[in-house]
């Protein structure tokens, strides 16, 4: 481990985020934005390990701590030993960001159960185990003079499709729409002991997840269409939307979807029609 103090000025010094699928795409955005602000950091992966010790190591050239640990966010016993290390290394966890998820992808009457339940153990069943590992472990610790004016924060990665339906993906389109809701209600359950509660719902942005939407120049063009802004995202727009919600610049923030999306869900086909 990195024994370098964290920078001085950062605004997350101090604190411990764990950050789930952080070896690849928006997570890995959003783990090196936190680090960057002086966050230790936990990168979670469940493939190629090889790939969150990059994440890692990128973190520590910054000054900052950080570990990888393997987990499977839909395995109860996986996130709860996952919880166990962040604090046993770091003392523990003021962060979370729920971040891992998957598609997987087929007509609605060809679905089958398999990919039915692997997008909802991931993205939704894997987003409560995670969050209530983290709002335990917030509630243990009690408030830390001086760090946060949060007991804690949890932000979720939902998507777009919390709100636009999506044809074709009903899997993805139910556990980002069920996200939403779990999202609220925990944040009406939770604000009055101090913990904070949001979802960031990103559009198109440049990740693996993606890949054949803007890796071929046809599908990338009408892409394109679909966003005002005229550009896809990258994971480092959404990991500076992620460090303000995560520090106390966001305080009366709560219980809210922030969609950073270059304008996707401003119904774009009306531009030129209707
Ligand atoms: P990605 O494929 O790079 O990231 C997904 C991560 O989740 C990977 O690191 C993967 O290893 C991890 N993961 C998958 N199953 C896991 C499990 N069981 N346990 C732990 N980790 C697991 O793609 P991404 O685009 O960076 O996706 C990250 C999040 O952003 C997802 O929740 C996705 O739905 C959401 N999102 C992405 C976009 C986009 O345009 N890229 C848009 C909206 C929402």
């Amino acid at each position: 481990m990195n024994q370098e103090s964290p920078k001085p000025s950062a605004v997350l010094n101090g604190q411990t985020a764990v950050v789930t699928g952080g070896s690849s795409g928006i997570g890995a955005g959003i783990a090196r934005a936190l680090g960057e602000a002086g966050a230790n950091v936990v990168v979670n992966y469940s493939g190629s390990r090889e790939r969150a010790e990059e994440v890692v190591a990128r973190i520590r050239e910054q000054g900052s701590q950080a570990v990888a640990v393997q987990a499977d966010v839909s395995s109860e016993s996986d996130v709860e030993a996952m919880f166990r290390q962040a604090v046993e290394i770091f003392g523990t966890v003021d962060i979370l960001i729920s971040n891992a998820g998957v598609q997987q992808d087929a007509a609605f009457t060809e679905m089958t159960l398999d990919e039915w339940n692997k997008v909802i153990s991931i993205n939704l069943t894997g987003a409560f185990l995670c969050a209530r590992a983290a709002t335990r472990e917030f509630l243990r610790r009690g408030m830390v003079p001086g760090r946060s004016s949060a007991l804690g924060k949890i932000i979720f990665v939902s998507s777009v499709h919390e709100i636009i339906p999506w044809s074709g993906r009903v899997n993805y389109a139910a556990s980002k729409g069920g996200l939403m809701l779990f999202m609220k209600s925990i944040a009406q359950e939770l604000g009055a002991k101090g913990i904070r509660v949001n979802s960031i719902a990103p559009g198109a942005i440049r990740t693996p997840i993606n890949r054949e939407s803007w890796d071929d120049p046809e599908a990338k063009a009408e892409l394109l269409k679909l966003i005002p802004r005229n550009r896809i995202g990258d994971s480092s727009d959404i990991g500076k939307a992620a460090l303000w919600l995560a520090s106390d610049e966001s305080d009366y923030v709560h219980g809210t979807s922030l969609v950073v999306d270059g304008g996707m869900t401003l119904y774009p086909g009306f531009i030129s029609a209707g």
